[in-house]
């Protein structure tokens, strides 16, 4: 791994790069489309009275159960400031921004984060204004409010959250660990931006809402941007979800890294073969978007996010087939920790894609059942 001074995006900036508006998500236009979110959840009781494997009443009740505290806490904390409960009054005044940096970085991990970094706000990353996904579940703004955010708030803390590698082999089964990892992102921002709060600083706490993850995860010095569009991080690739908080506590940014995921995102595209509804790009680069889902001014490999949204819609539940077959998820033990000093160093990339493939990683789990019938009968 290797500190660089800008992040590894920057190479590939073509223009100026639009901010983007949080209505042009898939997420948003798929519910002014006919609320295809809300259609995803139906199909999912679908394939649960179906019985489908991989689908049943267990699985739904598992990710509805990891998703519990994310959609309690979205719809009262995130995406706004946090008000402190006991410190009304005071602030600490003036600390040395190296010190709490690094207590800030401390208390995140304490709460239970697993990666965490600091970065400047670059506004370039903030929506220009609330999007419909984001405004239904959190209910913190209208639809269309603008958001303004990176003056008053110049540092963001962004947090990684890792996913189980066995629960993300499911997919596009059934696969809980994203709801889970939701629930910890909410926990964890909410959780920290109190802290901050009762320090006598500004703070937002935010999963989804607000900015846009990949970059300003990058920015903070956690891992790369990947070809399926995703964080890939040194530790877990890109089996995380990412939180953030914004704050006007005065911090000290961490350094952007280059594990090689550039060179090697290049040679392998593995995402993009797999993608069950073709959204992944293969070859080059491009600055030219697809549609409103993408913006111009950088070189990379925009998705195709609608196509990608409605194979969630057909399947009943969301996808992590371009995180499960990605050659950067693996477990951390001492073998793949050695693969990944190989890998970082770009050293027999091919090589390592096809023995990836001949060794069944990022092949479906087998076993998608419980040892239990699920046949079911009308509630009382
Ligand atoms: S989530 Fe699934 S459908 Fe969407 S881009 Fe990734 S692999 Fe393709
Ligand atoms: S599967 Fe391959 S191409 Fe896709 S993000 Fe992972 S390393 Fe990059």
């Amino acid at each position: 791994m290797r500190y660089v001074k800008e992040p590894t995006y920057t190479k590939f900036i073509t223009g100026d790069i639009p901010r983007f508006d949080d209505r042009n998500t898939a997420f948003s236009n798929g519910q002014r489309e006919g609320n295809k979110y809300t259609s995803m959840h139906n199909q999912c009781v679908e394939n649960l009275k179906k019985g489908k494997k991989g689908k049943t009443v267990l699985d739904a009740a598992t990710f509805s159960a990891g998703a519990t505290v994310d959609y309690v806490v979205r719809r009262n904390l995130l995406g706004r400031e946090i008000v402190p409960v006991y410190n009304t009054t005071h602030r600490l005044e003036s600390p040395d921004p190296e010190k709490i940096s690094s207590i800030v970085k401390e208390k995140a991990r304490w709460i239970g984060a697993d990666l965490v970094g600091i970065a400047k706000t670059d506004p370039r990353w903030i929506y220009t204004h609330w999007g419909e996904q984001n405004v239904r579940y959190s209910q913190a703004a209208e639809v269309g409010d603008p958001i303004e955010i990176a003056e008053d708030y110049p540092f963001v803390i962004v947090m990684a959250h890792a996913m189980g590698y066995e629960m993300v082999k499911r997919s596009p089964a059934v696969e809980a660990d994203t709801d889970i990892e939701y629930s910890k992102g909410a926990w964890c921002s909410a959780s920290l931006a109190t802290f901050i709060a009762e320090l006598g600083y500004r703070a937002i706490p935010a999963v989804n809402e607000i900015g846009i993850n990949v970059p300003l995860a990058v920015d903070a010095g956690l891992g790369e941007a990947g070809r399926n569009g995703q964080l890939i991080t040194r530790d877990y690739g890109p089996r995380v979800r990412i939180s953030k908080v914004f704050t006007n506590l005065p911090l000290v940014s961490d350094t952007p890294i280059d594990i090689g995921v550039q060179k090697f995102c290049e040679v392998c595209e593995l995402c993009s073969t797999y993608c069950p509804s073709k959204s992944l790009m293969k070859g080059e680069r491009t600055d030219q978007p697809w549609n409103l889902h993408n913006v111009p001014g950088m070189k990379k490999w925009p998705i195709k996010a609608m196509q990608c949204l409605d194979f969630w819609v057909k399947n009943g539940n969301h996808c992590s087939v371009c995180i499960r077959v990605c050659p950067w998820n693996k477990p951390n033990d001492l073998l793949h920790k050695f693969v990944r000093f190989v890998v970082e160093r770009n050293i027999m990339s091919k090589t390592i894609v096809y023995f990836d493939q001949l060794l069944g990683y990022g092949k479906q789990a087998k076993d998608l059942g419980y040892d239990i019938e699920t046949h079911l009968e009308p509630r009382e």
